[in-house]
């Protein structure tokens, strides 16, 4: 059935629903049953006590920072990012007054060199997209909770099929489920997931919102009100209530189906991955392959420690000859698609310096892990046989090329 808005049993029922006394649903805006289903679910998986689903993983990174911040404070973060949240980080959220630190690299004591009174949040990306680097979740928990605040990790790309980062210490966990976790490239959604362990009351001067009543929701006090889950209940009381960045039903629905099978697609991706990756190395047209698996890689000894040895599934390269032979390298492509999604079942290639990071200075591309000639790949779920063999045969037309 479908509904925007759900019938009270009375006028006193209708009234209690909307002071939160007794649980339901109200309008679609707020929350939806369906959609429950999907936040209940997530929650489950990552080992949170409660999640909000919103419209896009951005509109999640949006609203996990604005729940923190107010005008005048500041994030601190690692600065390897999926570019459109380094475009919030760098542009929008300093037009609101919110300002991003980036830190020179993904290390602890690069991110607690930051950290100052305003501080609200750490924030990073458990596998940095496209960078592949592996955040030491556990160490940034550590300096993060040190200063009193808590940390934020986008666990999109390891999913928590390879890392749970609660389990570490983190205090959010935000996802864009249009990537693995939904799996088919069909479906844009997002989603907040609260350890409900950060100690917001203790730290109520650096965080007022959740300890203070708030004269928008008739003076609820979400610290009171929500318990360890007040982090969610304040962003879907105030910002998903009011602005409104809604995950569609249906989408929620097809974002179910999809989480039936990440734990599947995910062993397949890993291990199609480590193959692609073995191929790439071993082949004379390709100048370097950035991996976790290998253990040459600097993330191997945290990806044994987060990931259990199971590298993701998505990798840079560069191929010999630098841009010009990349990009014929590109447009040979068959099976492979060329465009700039991931995670799904469909194997995807971009080049993300002309792409997904085109909006960043050269040298914030460098520090984002991204390289002019680099190429990203999404590796499938499809025969293995088949990518290597579409990989094959356009490095053999990059070289005909000349
Ligand atoms: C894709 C992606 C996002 C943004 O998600 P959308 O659903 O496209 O809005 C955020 N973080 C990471 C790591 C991503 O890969």
């Amino acid at each position: 059935m479908r509904s925007d808005a759900y019938a009270f049993d009375s006028a006193d029922h209708g009234a209690a629903l909307f002071n939160l006394e007794v649980e339901g649903f109200r309008y679609s805006r707020i929350s939806n049953p369906t959609t429950a289903v999907l936040e209940r679910r997530v929650a489950a998986l990552e080992g949170g006590v409660d999640a909000l689903c919103v419209s896009s993983g951005q509109a999640a990174l949006n609203y996990a920072m604005l729940n923190v911040t107010e005008v005048g404070s500041n994030i601190v973060s690692v600065p390897q990012l999926y570019g459109t949240t380094h475009t919030l980080f760098a542009h929008v959220l300093p037009s609101q007054g919110v300002t991003v630190r980036f830190a020179e690299s993904d290390q602890p004591d690069a991110i607690e060199r930051l950290i100052d009174d305003n501080t609200r949040t750490v924030f990073c990306e458990s596998v940095g997209n496209p960078a592949g680097n592996i955040c030491d979740i556990e160490a940034l928990a550590c300096v993060a909770h040190k200063h009193g605040v808590p940390l934020i990790v986008d666990n999109t790309v390891a999913t928590p099929i390879l890392l749970r980062p609660i389990d570490y210490g983190a205090d959010v966990v935000v996802h864009s489920l249009t990537k693995y976790m939904g799996g088919h490239g069909t479906t844009l959604g997002g989603i907040i997931v609260d350890s409900g362990k950060f100690p917001w009351k203790e730290h109520a001067q650096r965080f007022p919102m959740f300890s203070r009543p708030d004269p928008s929701y008739h003076d609820l006090v979400y610290v009171e009100h929500f318990k360890e889950a007040a982090y969610t209940g304040r962003c879907r009381s105030v910002y998903q209530r009011t602005t409104g960045s809604v995950l569609a039903p249906l989408s929620a629905f097809l974002l179910l189906q999809g989480i039936e099978t990440v734990a599947l697609r995910v062993e397949r991706h890993v291990e199609n991955g480590r193959r692609v990756a073995e191929f790439l190395s071993t082949n004379r047209r390709v100048e370097w392959v950035n991996y976790a698996g290998f253990p040459e890689s600097p993330y191997h000894a945290l990806a044994q420690k987060y990931l259990g040895g199971r590298a993701c599934s998505l990798m840079t390269f560069g191929v010999k000859g630098g841009l010009e032979a990349g990009k014929k390298f590109y447009d040979a492509l068959k099976l492979i698609k060329r465009l700039v999604n991931m995670g799904d079942a469909k194997s995807l290639a971009c080049h993300p310096a002309s792409t997904t990071h085109r909006q960043m200075s050269v040298e914030a591309q460098r520090r984002a892990g991204v390289r002019p000639e680099m190429m990203r790949l999404s590796v499938g779920i499809e025969h293995v046989d088949d990518i290597i063999g579409d990989l094959d045969q356009a490095l053999d037309a990059t070289e005909a090329a000349g």
